[in-house]
């Protein structure tokens, strides 16, 4: 049975008892009608954090003030800005600080890594990837395989739900991974499936990878900064993911990219190289042939974007303040008022729908997907106008109802909000044509 109430009161006495309710102060709210709206798309914009501009400014400032001096003076030499988002960085991922870089963005960084981890041959040349997953990944892949003379429909396999279940059991990816297990090359999925939020176990398909000779990497755009990783016990070998979600850095800033240690100084992975990743004490010497540093710097190419990385340093000093597990442990019960709100308001309006994400915490982070059979987009709209910011997304697979996307962010959203959200849900059913 459920603790939950449907009550504004109910709601408002967990924020009281909710220790992490300063958090929210930290962050700009973004208004509707000059009122704070209800801001669940942390998913896929993460709110702003009020230091972000003072620390932008600082480097706006030091760029007038010491030109290109600034590369080695000032409070934050731009030489070493790599290094300042790193450890904290390399504690959100579960990894040391040498396996992690900010660098690039996503997808960029997913080439990157492919270029290094995906080297087909003819036996060994099959990737397992989820079907559906975000797009980006599908054309990268894609394009990958194609790069290396293969066809696409030959090797990539898109593993997709057991027909009348919305999500993957992780019995299948293994069974998947050990059918294949003689071509595999490579198993590459999402951490959090951006559509289902689905939290794979990563940690066992890892090690059913492995055990089939293959390598494994994970796309965790919808993870980092959302539920607890630890890539390196986990011996995953390479990772990606973007900073403006749950990291909270701003529009199109910097991705982060992983590199297991094992990998930090193997000469027999190929990779493209630029300047940046090359050996720090004699970058400036500018010789010829590439020495690259060790770990995951080695993987840079281009000098760092000093006036983004500032706005993630921001973001990070935010999440150095609080402690990861009281931080999930709020996530948890947010996303289950969530989820209970939601299930008793489908049950009091009779209406077809169903959250996908799995029902179990630990198969989920804090993203509810919200199906619908009848009545979506109308429903969407009618809380997009009352100030209850969720998301639209058509089906992802050919036969999957679209869903509406809510994503409780432990850092800035309130029990009152999700109280918000479930009241509005209703009306929203209940005047939907
Ligand atoms: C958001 C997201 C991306 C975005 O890629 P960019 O290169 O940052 O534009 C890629 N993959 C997944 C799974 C995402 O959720």
């Amino acid at each position: 049975m459920s603790n939950y109430e449907f009550s504004q009161s109910f709601a408002a006495q967990l924020d009281k008892d909710d220790e992490l309710s300063h958090f929210r102060n930290m962050f700009h709210i973004p208004r509707q009608n000059d009122r704070e709206v209800h801001y669940f798309t942390g998913n896929s914009l993460g709110l702003q954090p009020k230091a972000a501009k003072e620390l932008v400014m600082e480097e706006l400032d030091a760029w007038a003030e010491l030109g290109v001096e600034g590369h080695f003076e000032g409070k934050r030499p731009w030489f070493h800005y790599h290094k300042f988002t790193k450890n904290m960085m390399a504690r959100l991922v579960g990894a040391l600080p040498s396996e992690v870089v900010v660098m690039n963005s996503l997808t960029v960084n997913l080439h990157l890594l492919l270029i290094s981890f995906y080297q087909p041959d003819k036996t060994r040349y099959k990737i397992i990837t989820e079907g559906g997953a975000f797009p980006s990944d599908q054309y990268a892949l894609e394009s990958q395989v194609r790069l290396h003379g293969l066809d696409p429909d030959e090797a990539i396999i898109e593993l997709v739900p057991r027909v009348g279940e919305h999500t993957l059991r992780t019995e299948d990816i293994l069974a998947a991974i050990d059918e294949h297990e003689k071509e595999l090359a490579l198993v590459l999925m999402g951490g959090v499936q951006y559509f289902t939020g689905q939290l794979f176990d990563m940690k066992t398909i890892t090690a059913a990878g492995h055990a089939a000779g293959a390598r494994v990497g994970f796309d965790l755009a919808h993870a980092a900064g959302n539920v607890v990783l630890q890539l390196h016990d986990w011996q995953v070998d390479f990772a990606v993911w973007c900073t403006y979600k749950y990291l909270n850095s701003g529009p199109g800033n910097l991705g982060g990219a992983y590199v297991h240690n094992r990998y930090a100084n193997d000469p027999s992975l190929p990779r493209l190289a630029g300047w940046w990743g090359y050996n720090e004490q004699q970058r400036f010497m500018m010789k010829k042939g590439f020495v690259p540093m060790l770990g995951a710097d080695g993987w840079q190419l281009s000098n760092v974007n000093v006036l983004s990385a500032a706005a993630i340093i921001a973001s990070m000093e935010v999440f150095h303040k609080v402690d990861p597990r009281k931080l999930r442990r709020k996530s948890i019960q947010l996303t289950g008022y969530a989820e209970y709100l939601i299930n008793e308001v489908i049950r009091q309006s009779g209406l077809q729908a169903e959250i996908i994400t799995p029902a179990d915490p630990e198969e989920r982070g804090c993203q509810l997907s919200l199906a619908f059979g009848e009545k979506g987009r109308a429903v969407y709209e009618h809380l997009s106008a009352q100030g209850i910011i969720v998301d639209w997304r058509e089906p992802y697979l050919a036969g999957e109802p679209g869903v509406i996307r809510l994503a409780p962010v432990p850092l800035y959203n309130t029990f009152t909000d999700v109280y918000q959200f479930g009241l509005k849900l209703a009306e929203a059913i209940a005047q939907a044509p």
